[in-house]
């Protein structure tokens, strides 16, 4: 007889390890799904290949990874649930990914949903009301089990079938996290990820400039951004000109090699040759200016910036030639550097 099969949202962190190798320790086969998007996870899709096998052989987890992004992108403009402390939806976060891991159920011929949902753990996200609520709206009630937190809800189809043994669920609740890591030990896990972090949706600056996207505030709207645009916002230092340029500098050569990673046709890039110095973006000057001038005050400013940020010479910011590349022209001129007060309010 064949073995029964699971599909567990696999986040990567402490709760979903758990929750996946209590149901493996029960005989049924399980496939971790990471699903990826600009806001957590996006650097796994540079090497999914040793993503899958570090999870394996850290946790011995069988792990597909999905880029949900464009979805993702979509579900931000208007999260029914609302959002969190910062432009984080958790709610329908929650309910957009079981949504789509309901989907792929028949593709893997499982029968139920896994999380590491723990009851009262996050004050949002986790209250049973909320719990109720997720799997109400993601139509997944008698599919999704939790088994971390089991004991303290209704039983699932997988208990009533007699897929796994109720018994051996759990009835972990609230905030601690000292269950989960004597849980872990038991499996031999020992080496497991530090709590929370991880969602730029939930951090306190990143979340900001997110939003500024969803409320049209910005250069790049809701309607015109694309992954690049977000995967831009969350580097470097970003500077928003004074006539509406989207400046991005990179502070490190990472970053630099980032930013030409990131650079898309009507883009304008900007760099210095002569010492080491910043590579900088400005986001989709072909179709933003409507004038020549306000176009050359805003790349002055750039350049300016660039020779800013550039390395000091005797500690102090110093000119220098910038090189500007667009579409159809390359030119180098000198730039003196920008004084500090003068661009402290175009930071973002
Ligand atoms: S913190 Fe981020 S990834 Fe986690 S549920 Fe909230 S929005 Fe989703």
């Amino acid at each position: 007889m064949s073995r029964v099969r699971a599909i567990s949202l696999f986040s990567g962190g402490l709760d979903s390890i758990c929750a996946t190798r209590v149901v493996m320790a029960q005989g049924v086969e399980v496939l971790a799904i990471k699903f990826v998007s600009p806001f957590f996870g996006y650097d796994i899709l540079r090497d999914p290949d040793g993503y899958r096998s570090k999870i394996k052989q850290k946790y011995g987890i069988e792990v597909s990874v999905y880029d949900i992004s464009e979805e993702y992108l979509q579900m931000l403009r208007s999260p029914s649930h609302g959002f969190g402390k910062y432009f984080n939806p958790c709610v329908d976060c929650k309910i957009f990914m079981l949504e789509r891991a309901k989907t792929m159920l028949d593709e893997f011929g499982a029968s139920f949903l896994i999380t590491g949902e723990v009851l009262g753990q996050r004050p949002m996200s986790q209250r049973r009301d909320t719990l109720n609520v997720i799997e109400r709206d993601s139509a997944t009630r008698s599919l999704l089990l939790r088994p971390l937190s089991a004991k303290l809800m209704n039983p699932t189809e997988a208990e009533l079938n007699g897929w796994v043994d109720r018994e051996k669920l759990l009835d972990f609740s609230g905030r601690g996290r000292s269950r989960q890591i004597a849980l872990a030990k038991s499996f031999g896990i020992t080496d497991f990820p530090a709590p929370a972090g991880g969602c730029i949706l939930a951090d306190p600056i990143l979340s900001t400039r997110i939003a500024r996207v969803y409320n049209n505030d910005f250069v790049v709207t809701q309607q015109n951004m694309n992954v690049a645009d977000i995967l831009l916002m969350l580097i470097g230092r970003q500077f928003l000109l004074p006539n509406r340029g989207w400046l991005v500098l990179g502070r490190e050569e990472k970053e630099n090699d980032r930013l030409e990673e990131l650079q898309e046709p009507g883009d304008i890039k900007l760099f210095i040759e002569e010492r080491p110095g910043p590579v900088a973006l400005l986001r989709r000057a072909a179709e933003l200016y409507d004038n020549a001038d306000a176009r050359g005050r805003d790349l002055e400013a750039a350049a300016g910036l660039v020779t800013r940020y550039a390395k000091k010479k005797d500690g102090r910011p110093t000119g220098g030639n910038v090189i500007i590349i667009d579409d159809a022209a390359h030119s180098e001129s000198f730039y003196e550097p920008l004084m500090d007060g003068t661009f402290r309010d175009w930071i973002i």
